[in-house]
């Protein structure tokens, strides 16, 4: 018999399981590997300050936290496990290109100025407007943008390589992890016992539905609506180590696109790059797209043409993936978290939409302080599922 058991291995699952099992919980991580599993595309953007989604308090607040968190957690995977932990520091450039962008580029800067006055975030000096040849300077393969503004305190991270470091710490600490489907959780008696999984039951006193979009298979069972659905996001991922706009720099700076920062139009779009050549250029958002994680040459035409039209120096690039990941987005658009009335030890984590890699690693900290009985440390009430009711 586990203490606990969790449904889900995306980063949240993950999460929810390491920080669980770092306390000395007796947990077990159960995850069916879909594909089309979010954690997986997603495009690894931490910049709360510049999100389209700083209109909305509670969800700025609570991002602001859980992106505070990441350099804690990650010192503490270095610690605690050997691989990669796929998280690093990045600048990040808002450009505006045309007529209707330099609108939205003003109102985005008004907003961040609102919150530096009422909540002191982000810090003055991490943000200031930059020329347009400043801008390509710092990402050579840039358009030639008509404003510009460089915000030095963004982060970026790898969505599988973090969770992989999840995994191998949470095992570390004892955290057993099993590929199956979990089936039915099993209630007894209004309280958790266990999980069917398709490879057998595993008997355990609390349960936590971590599973991303496919999370409302649990609602019947759990007598409460879980409002989650999925929402396709394709993402190409563009190699310039074969040649195409210099990875070297315009400038012959010889920097590598490591050292590029996030480039974040306004369109709802944004090219995220990686070391080695590597530039991810982001992502569709497809509603009603059921359960069909596949590509469609709409979507990644749209990908690629926002992407070439904001930095027509990756032409040349070679395509070399296109991922794609279904988002789990919640009727609110903010995260649900927290007990499940009427059933003693169950807890659900999902609905983080398209802000997942930068809220999950915290809402699974501290989904497991409550799993453990504890008081989280910053108080999520606000996004429990009774919210639905
Ligand atoms: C293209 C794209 C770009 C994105 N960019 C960003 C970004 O820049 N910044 C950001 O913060 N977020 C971003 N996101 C969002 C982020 O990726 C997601 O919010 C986050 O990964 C969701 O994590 P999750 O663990 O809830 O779900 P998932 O990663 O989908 O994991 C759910 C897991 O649960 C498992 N599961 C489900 N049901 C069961 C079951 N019955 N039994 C066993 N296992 C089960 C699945 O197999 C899967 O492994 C992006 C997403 C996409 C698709």
């Amino acid at each position: 018999m586990y203490d606990a058991v969790v449904v889900g291995g995306g980063i949240v699952g993950s999460s929810v399981a390491y920080h669980l099992a770092r306390a000395g919980v007796d947990a077990v991580l159960v995850d069916r590997e879909d594909e089309g599993r979010a954690t997986d595309a997603g495009a690894g953007i931490l910049s709360p300050a510049t999100s389209s989604r700083t209109g909305s308090d509670p969800w700025f607040e609570f991002a602001v936290e859980a992106v505070g968190y990441y350099p804690d957690l990650v010192t503490a995977l270095r610690d605690e496990q050997d691989g990669e932990v796929g998280y690093d520091r990045s600048g990040l450039l808002s450009v505006a290109l045309g007529d209707e962008e330099v609108e939205a580029f003003d109102r985005a800067a008004d907003r961040i100025e609102q919150r530096q006055r009422t909540l002191g975030e982000p810090d003055p000096d991490s943000y200031a407007e930059v020329t347009a040849a400043q801008a390509r300077e710092r990402f050579p393969a840039l358009a030639d943008v008509e404003r510009a503004a460089y915000y030095d305190d963004a982060a970026r991270v790898d969505g599988k390589l973090l969770t992989a470091a999840l995994r191998r710490a949470g095992n570390h600490h004892g955290l057993e992890i099993r590929t199956a489907d979990a089936e039915e959780l099993l209630v007894k008696d209004g309280a958790i016992a266990g999980v069917r999984t398709d490879a057998g039951t595993v008997e355990a006193a609390s349960a936590v539905v971590a599973g991303g979009a496919w999370s409302p298979a649990f609602g019947d069972q759990l007598g409460v609506e879980v409002p989650v659905e999925p929402q396709r996001g394709q993402i190409a991922h563009l190699d310039l180590a074969g040649g195409g706009a210099n990875r070297t720099g315009a400038d012959g700076s010889g920097s590598d696109t490591g050292d590029w920062p996030i480039v974040s139009p306004f369109r709802g779009h944004y090219l995220v790059p990686w070391p080695g050549g590597r530039v991810a250029a982001g992502a569709t958002r497809e509603t009603g797209s059921g359960f069909a994680p596949r590509t469609t040459a709409d979507g990644v035409r749209e990908v690629l043409d926002e992407a070439l039209r904001v930095a027509p120096g990756l032409a040349d690039a070679a395509l070399d993936e296109v991922r794609v990941g279904l988002r789990p987005v919640s009727a609110d658009r903010l995260p649900i978290l927290g007990g499940v009335p009427g059933v003693d030890g169950a807890f659900v984590a999902t609905g983080h939409g398209a802000t997942g890699l930068q809220l999950g690693p915290y809402s699974g900290k501290l989904v497991a302080e409550m799993v453990r009985g504890r008081e989280p440390e910053t108080d999520v009430s606000e996004f429990g599922i009774e919210r639905f009711e």
